[in-house]
């Protein structure tokens, strides 16, 4: 990989590490999700990057994909197992790293979050050039369940890349699936440990959507919102930042307009049974020719301004 290249991409890293802690320390019983995910937006602004995808805030058995919409009165409350995953690009180069709080007063989901953690903190262990991502999962499985927990099997990490949030080999959190960690490339991983049985479903309504392909201009779409989606490189947005600047019809208009027209890809809360816990760490990992960088783990790069 080419300096310029890894600068930025350190630096985005950086900022989601930041923002991540900053965010975590803006969770407590009785704060807004919308307005704590918006705190997180404007800090990723000010530190000279910008979001990779929506910040998301999912609770208790909601896995991932809670996007707080502008008006969402959700509260987090006592007792919540808070997910907050954070995704960060500077010049498109794409960094994405996750936590969990556990928001109960007499740490009673400690147990949870220790087995997602030290899932993810064995998975950087093994992990290294032309590791099989088998055995990632395999060691993720074997940590989790040694928790007493179960592995999220239809969950899994991924590449990152300029513009690219999801590339492959997927990193799964069960020794499945096929392909390596090759030197040069990010790779995201994101172990998900369930009191249930470690599998989740599609419920309730969408707030995150990512153009499939090149954005074409669909009848019924409005030109700021357009131009507005164009901005966000492929990349996954979410209503809110639309909704922000924009008339709320002509938003709601443009994206059933390009939901019709096959352009839209929508992602749903992914959930658990109701009642059940998830607890969610998550690394991205430069993969080098001798070992791994783990690059959202440090706000260093933050110290020295960006020589490109
Ligand atoms: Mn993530
Ligand atoms: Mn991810």
């Amino acid at each position: 990989m080419n300096p310029q290249d890894l600068e930025k991409w350190r630096r985005a890293a950086a900022i989601a590490c930041h923002v991540r802690k900053y965010v975590a320390s803006l969770a407590k019983p009785g704060a807004k999700l919308i307005d704590i995910a918006l705190a997180g937006h404007a800090r990723i602004e000010e530190l000279g990057g910008k979001p990779a995808f929506p910040l998301q805030m999912s609770r208790n058995h909601i896995a991932a994909h809670y996007c707080a919409w502008i008006g969402d009165p959700t509260t987090l409350q006592e007792g919540d197992v808070v997910k907050i995953d954070c995704g960060v690009h500077v010049d498109g180069f794409v960094a994405d790293t996750a936590m969990t709080v556990d928001l109960s007063l007499d740490g009673r989901n400690r147990k949870l979050v220790e087995a997602s953690q030290a899932a993810l903190d064995a998975a950087i262990r093994v992990a290294g050039p032309d590791v099989d991502v088998i055995e990632i999962g395999r060691e993720v499985e074997r940590v989790i369940r040694s928790f007493g927990f179960s592995p999220v099997k239809n969950l899994t990490g991924h590449s990152v890349g300029r513009w690219i949030i999801h590339g492959p080999p997927q990193i799964p959190n069960v020794p499945v699936g096929r392909g390596k960690l090759r030197p040069g490339t990010c790779v995201a991983i994101e172990p998900f440990a369930s009191t249930g049985a470690g599998i989740v479903k599609e419920s309730g309504d969408a707030h995150v959507f990512m153009v499939r392909r090149d954005l074409k201009k669909a009848k019924g779409v409005d030109d700021g919102v357009y131009d507005a989606i164009r901005a966000f490189g492929g990349l996954p947005f979410g209503s809110r930042d639309l909704v922000a600047h924009l008339p709320f019809k002509a938003v709601s208009d443009s994206l059933n307009a390009l939901s019709r027209d096959d352009q839209l890809m929508v992602y749903p809360p992914l959930c658990e049974k109701k009642g059940e816990l998830v607890a969610q760490f998550e690394h991205t990992l430069l993969i080098t020719d001798s070992g791994v960088e783990v690059l959202t783990a440090s706000e260093d790069a933050l110290r020295t301004p960006l020589s490109v």
